[in-house]
């Protein structure tokens, strides 16, 4: 059965990560709403022009514009099969937003909710210490996961880059949103049935065990599939 992944878990949880590795062995999209977002900031866009302002103080952009942009996203014909939605919906208001988008356009795929479980003390540190690859979208930690060679890639040797949105001051922000505004989705989701929690404060190929347990992907220890890319 076609499915429809949604990942929730606290900014720096490793859940971009963990997309990335499902949406490459499903070959399913991996649709997440802060790159889709930066990307309308960088082309100066109206959604983006109005987003900027949010997104520089680590506030949630308004619901009515993230469900436009998901929309136009989900109806692209990549997604056909299932996708999975890394950072989306993140309050009660988007979620049923996304329920509302559903309806519309005849959406009937069963929906899993990943909830990536993981104490939040370290994750501002990780978020502050965490580089990207701008060229491949690697990421990196400076200090728990460095490239061989100091501000580099190690896929393409291009210099790191780091998110304008990954300082303390906006980092403690995004956290207070998150406790705000997100957390009150677990119980939203448990509540239907569809739920189900991950312990993500382990290394992340024995995460990727327990998501491709979760998702029925067969074991195959043939094949490298853990990868990195933006949380
Ligand atoms: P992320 O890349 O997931 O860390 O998101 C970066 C920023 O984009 C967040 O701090 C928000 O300002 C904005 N953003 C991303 N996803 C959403 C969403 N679903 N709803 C509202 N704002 C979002």
């Amino acid at each position: 059965m076609d499915k429809i992944f949604i990942f929730l878990g606290p900014p720096g949880c490793g859940k971009g990560t963990q997309t990335a590795n499902l949406s490459n062995k499903l070959h399913l999209p991996h649709i997440d709403t802060g790159s889709l977002l930066r990307k309308h900031v960088q082309k100066e866009t109206p959604y983006g022009l109005e987003a900027k302002s949010y997104m520089d103080k680590g506030q949630l952009v308004p619901a009515r514009i993230v469900a436009d942009i998901i929309k136009t996203r989900i109806l692209e014909p990549d997604t056909e099969h299932g996708y999975i939605l890394d950072g989306y919906p993140r309050s009660i208001e988007q979620a049923k937003l996304l329920e509302d988008v559903f309806k519309e356009i005849g959406e009937k795929k069963e929906i899993v909710a990943f909830y990536f479980d993981i104490p939040t003390d370290t994750l501002v540190e990780r978020l502050v210490n965490r580089r990207f690859c701008p060229k491949c979208g690697m990421i990196y930690n400076k200090k728990s996961s460095p490239p061989k060679i100091d501000n580099c890639c190690d896929i393409c040797c291009e210099k790191l880059s780091k998110r304008s949105d990954d300082t303390e001051e906006v980092a403690q922000e995004r956290f207070k949103t998150y406790f705000k505004e997100t957390a009150p989705l677990l119980e939203f989701y448990k509540e239907k049935g569809i739920l189900e929690e991950i312990d993500a404060d382990k290394p992340i190929d024995e995460v990727w065990e327990e998501i491709k347990e979760l998702a029925d992907i067969e074991p195959d220890d043939s094949e490298m599939d853990s990868i990195r890319t933006e949380e």
